[in-house]
């Protein structure tokens, strides 16, 4: 619709254009024409002028030569005939066109006789004539004549002498109006009397009066008039004589037409010249229709002696182009102009729309282009805010978070680092800013992390948990810690690192007393199983280098159990602190003294060039240690015993030297404990053997290698076996029987023991079980629960479980536990044993009197039987004091309604002494040994008894 409306106005500005410039064109083409035909016109008149004034001088000069012609007649009276010739020769040669020059003389008719009469003489026959319908004849008889008297040339003129003018009615007019105005007249056009027809002429004619007679009015004129002098003039030629001596008939294009006489006809046509016969032209016609005054014919007329003359002028026509040259090409110009105008508008308008489409479309691109520029603009605005908002959130995390953040440049030199680390690192920024990191940290250069972090920049790798430590301001060792990323520009050069940083110094300082802790025994501060394994590597490498001996020195203190056991872990700890004290002390400050475990301690001495090493040096440790503790107010002696392994710089190998120690330690314990022993390669053996042991050991159970041997427990007064106590035994493919005092340890120690342990309580139940089955109910199983077993979580629920599998009724089974056991915890031992209790079984404490010697106790404590400890039987008849504590213990355990067995019984003395003592049962080689399952049977059904037992009665 638009589109259809523009090409509308596109076509109709050209069309527009167009009709303009055919209306300027047009406008300009009659402009021009007309200047044109103005121009043509004053040409044609300039011509007509010049012609008329030609013929017009010619017909004065005419009547100059008769006015003086006329004049010679005035002046000269009377004019004689000679006079007349000699006047008028001259003239008639000048003046071609003039036919003659003549007199007429006015004859009256009375006179008429002696005119002719005295003209004869000269002219023989002379009489007047005149012109007539048959020709000139001898003039009829008139009033008067007016005959050509005087006739110049006579020449070629002869007929007309004589003739009576007066005859010709153009003359008689002429002379007529002569005599009426008083002026010269001229004759119509006249058919000559000389010469041919058509020789046409007219005359020109003066009156001549008698000299002083009065002419004023008609009749004075008339009565005065004597004659006149005309001249007869030939018209053609006057009119062809004056415009050919002035050149003006050589112009083609102007037709001339000289009439004398009112009427423009043939009869006064005088002299024609050039040809009409163009119709008119249609351009002449368009002229006429807009009105342009253009002429191109005139008519001239003017007088001539009274005679009304007109010169028709007409212009050729010439070749148009000639003369519109102009306005055509005004024409022809403005119309290819119009046009090549109107398809310029066209094509500028095209243009100018083609310009506005484009326009139009930029303009909608544009638009589109500010919409998502907005939109862009917009999201940058958004993209900043969030980038604000970001940085905000990232300085106020700064901020809280106490780090930091920095940026190097492209040769790793800070730029900028924000303000926490000068703060907290009491710095100062000038020694930064600029500069290198190992600029300001020299010692970089020397240290391998610093030369490894230098090698991370050049490899522009990131970096992470850089920690270094740095002495501020105020002399205080902080550390830090930093993590860096390389940073490149958009073109991908390197532009340098940036990162953050943070201070580390409390984590520092609680790493380092975790590393102290991790590395060091809590209690006594020394260097702990790990630091030692350390200290032990570097000084291997010391005797490597320097080929100096090393000394491994394995301390155990003796009976230190006694002391933790007896006077509460208060004073262990208190011992085992001055122990440590007195062993760094007696050592060279460069060895190392570190804690193994519980009461065992390892020194490792490095021998240098000005101190060799001796065992001087283990004895002073030895006599340090020996000195008296002060433990609760009471003085106490420890002893230790002490193993050396010695590391000769000579390639033996050194990964064994605690070991070493340890078994070198062993054996001075064997030995009788307070002393020392230096490691030989024999003391190996017996360790090696507990290690093929402790592997063995592994297997057994499912191997089915433990079996069980039942010791005989035999009641004192009646001498009969009342129970048994269940002992393990080994039977190893190879190592043959093995006896538990050399796998139960280990089992402990591996917790191995703990499966063991099982096994060993669910045998012993079915086997009661059995035995209460065959008949021999009533008989008590013992079974010795080990320290590892005390502590399982589910120990009495598995019992229970036993007991409820085999069968066995609770009251049979008694528990063997020591004393040691629950002495690290006594209440939580004390809930335990209550929940054995409830099971319904029966607790005894085995090897009784070996641990804490107190009897306060066993008060709260449920249980039911002691078990004396063989060492103190065996001791009955050489130990005074064993037998009093036998006493003592029978007594109080009867005092607390507690059962008393005694453990290894071997002699008949023995037996008497307890049986004298009131101990209620007897356990021991005296009566049986341990023994297999059907051996023990076997005494159950021969009734074994106990000899030299009496009955009950007897006693009672
Ligand atoms: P214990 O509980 O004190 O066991 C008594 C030990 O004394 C047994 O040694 C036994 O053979 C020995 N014995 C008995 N009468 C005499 C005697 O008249 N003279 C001498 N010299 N010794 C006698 P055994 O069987 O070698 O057991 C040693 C230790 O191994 C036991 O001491 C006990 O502590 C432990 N043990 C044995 N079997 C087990 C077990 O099944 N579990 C646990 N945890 N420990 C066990
Ligand atoms: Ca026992
Ligand atoms: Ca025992």
């Amino acid at each position: 619709m638009a589109n259809r409306r523009r090409r509308t106005s596109v076509y109709g500005a050209a069309a527009l254009t167009f009709g303009a410039g055919l209306a300027v064109t047009a406008i300009l083409f009659v402009a021009v024409s007309a200047l044109e035909y103005g121009k043509l016109e004053l040409g044609f008149q300039q011509r007509a002028n010049v012609r008329v004034a030609a013929i017009r001088r010619g017909l004065d000069d005419a009547v100059e030569v008769l006015s003086m012609t006329n004049q010679l007649f005035r002046t000269v009276a009377p004019v004689s005939r000679e006079q007349f010739h000699t006047f008028t020769e001259p003239l008639v040669l000048r003046y071609p066109f003039i036919q003659a020059f003549n007199y007429h003389r006015v004859v009256p008719l009375a006179e008429r006789a002696a005119y002719e009469a005295s003209m004869r003489p000269r002219y023989p026959g002379f009489t007047i004539t005149e012109l007539s319908e048959s020709g000139i004849a001898t003039a009829q008889q008139r009033d008067f004549y007016n005959v050509v008297d005087y006739l110049e040339p006579l020449e070629g003129n002869e007929i007309a002498l004589g003739l009576n003018a007066g005859s010709n009615p153009s003359v008689r007019k002429a002379v007529d109006r002569i005599l009426r105005t008083g002026r010269p007249a001229a004759t119509a056009l006249i058919q000559l009397a000389q010469g041919s027809v058509g020789n046409r002429g007219f005359v020109m004619i003066m009156p001549v009066y008698r000299p002083g007679a009065p002419t004023e009015t008609y009749e004075e004129r008339r009565a005065a008039w004597i004659g006149d002098t005309a001249a007869v003039i030939r018209g053609h030629h006057l009119v062809y004589t004056i415009l050919q001596n002035n050149g003006l008939l050589d112009d083609p294009q102007v037709m001339l037409r000289v009439y004398a006489g009112d009427a423009r006809d043939a009869d006064n046509l005088v002299f024609s010249h050039g040809v009409q016969n163009e119709p008119e032209s249609i351009f002449e016609g368009l002229h006429r229709v807009l009105g342009l005054n253009y002429r191109d014919r005139d008519l001239r007329k003017f007088d001539v002696l009274g005679t009304s003359w007109s010169v028709r002028i007409d212009a050729l026509p010439r070749p148009f182009l000639d003369d519109h040259l102009g306005s055509l090409g005004t024409l022809l110009g403005g119309i290819l102009f119009s046009l090549l105008s109107a398809v310029l508008v066209h094509t500028l308008v095209m243009r100018s729309r083609r310009v506005q489409l484009l326009v139009d479309a930029r303009t909608a691109d544009l638009q589109r282009s500010n919409e998502r520029l907005n939109a862009d603009v917009a999201a940058r605005k958004h993209t900043e805010r969030a980038l604000q908002d970001s940085e905000q959130r990232f300085r106020r995390l700064l901020a809280l978070s106490s780090d930091w953040y920095w940026e190097q440049d492209s040769q790793y030199r800070f730029t900028n680092i924000t303000g926490a680390f000068f703060e907290k690192g009491h710095l100062t920024k000038e020694n930064y800013i600029g500069r290198t990191r190992w600029e300001s940290y020299p010692e970089m250069l020397n240290t391998k992390w610093g030369r490894e972090h230098m090698a991370r920049l050049q490899a522009r790798l990131p970096f992470s948990n850089l920690e270094y430590s740095i002495v501020g301001n105020d002399g205080v060792t902080r550390w830090f810690t930093t993590s860096g990323e390389p940073v490149y520009d958009a073109q991908g050069n390197f532009k340098g690192y940036r990162g953050t940083g943070s201070e580390i110094t409390g984590r520092k300082l609680a790493e380092q007393r975790i590393q102290h802790i991790a590395h060091h025994d809590v209690l006594t501060g020394l260097p702990n199983r790990m630091l030692l394994q350390d200290r032990l590597q570097q000084a291997i490498a010391y005797a490597n280098r320097s080929g100096h001996p090393l000394w491994v020195m394995l301390i155990d203190l003796d009976r230190f159990k006694f002391v933790n056991d007896s006077l509460g872990h208060k004073a262990g700890d208190l011992l085992l602190k001055t122990v440590a004290t007195r062993l760094q002390s007696s050592v060279r400050e460069s060895d190392t003294v570190a804690r193994l475990s519980g009461d065992e301690f390892v020194a490792i001495l490095s021998e240098y060039p000005d101190e060799s090493l001796s065992p001087a040096i283990v004895e002073r440790v030895m006599k340090a240690l020996a000195q008296p503790v002060m433990l609760e107010g009471k003085e106490f002696f420890v002893t230790c015993s002490i193993g050396v392994a010695v590391y000769e710089a000579d390639g033996t190998p050194a990964q064994h030297l605690i070991e070493h120690a340890d078994i070198a330690m062993y054996s001075a314990k064997k030995r009788g404990r307070n002393c020392f022993q230096f490691y030989q390669p024999a003391m190996n053996e017996e360790a090696q053997e507990r290690i093929r042991i402790e592997s063995a050991l592994r297997n057994a159970l499912e191997r089915n290698e433990f079996v069980l041997h039942y010791q005989p427990q035999v009641d004192m007064e009646t001498g009969r076996i009342i129970g048994m106590e269940a002992l393990l035994r080994w039977q190893h493919p190879e190592l043959g029987m093995v006896p538990p005092a050399r796998f139960i340890g280990l089992a402990e120690e591996t917790g191995l023991i703990v499966p063991i342990g099982a096994w060993v309580l669910r045998t012993a139940c079915m086997q009661a079980k059995t035995w209460h089955d065959a008949g021999f109910s009533g008989l008590r199983v013992g079974v010795n629960l080990s320290a590892r077993q005390f502590g399982q979580q589910n120990l009495v629920a598995s019992i229970a479980g036993v007991l409820a599998e085999s069968g066995l009724p609770p009251s049979a089974l008694e528990i063997e536990l020591t004393e040691s056991l629950f002495m690290n915890d006594v209440a939580q031992a004390v809930s335990l044993l209550h929940e054995l209790k409830a099971l319904g079984v029966a607790l005894a404490i085995d090897d009784f009197g070996t641990g804490y010697s107190s009897f306060s106790y066993l008060r709260n404590f449920p249980i039911d039987v002691l078990k004396i400890d063989r060492s103190f039987v065996s001791d009955i008849a050489t130990d005074a004091d064993d037998a009093a504590i036998i006493i003592s213990i029978i007594a109080l355990a009867h005092n607390l309604n507690l059962r008393v067995i005694a453990e290894g019984v071997e002699s008949e003395e023995q037996l008497e002494f307890l049986r004298r003592h009131g101990c209620d049962e007897m356990q021991g080689y005296y009566f049986s040994r341990p023994v297999a399952p059907p051996e023990f049977e076997q005494m159950l059904q021969e009734g074994k008894q106990l000899d030299g037992g009496q009955p009950a009665l007897l006693r009672a």
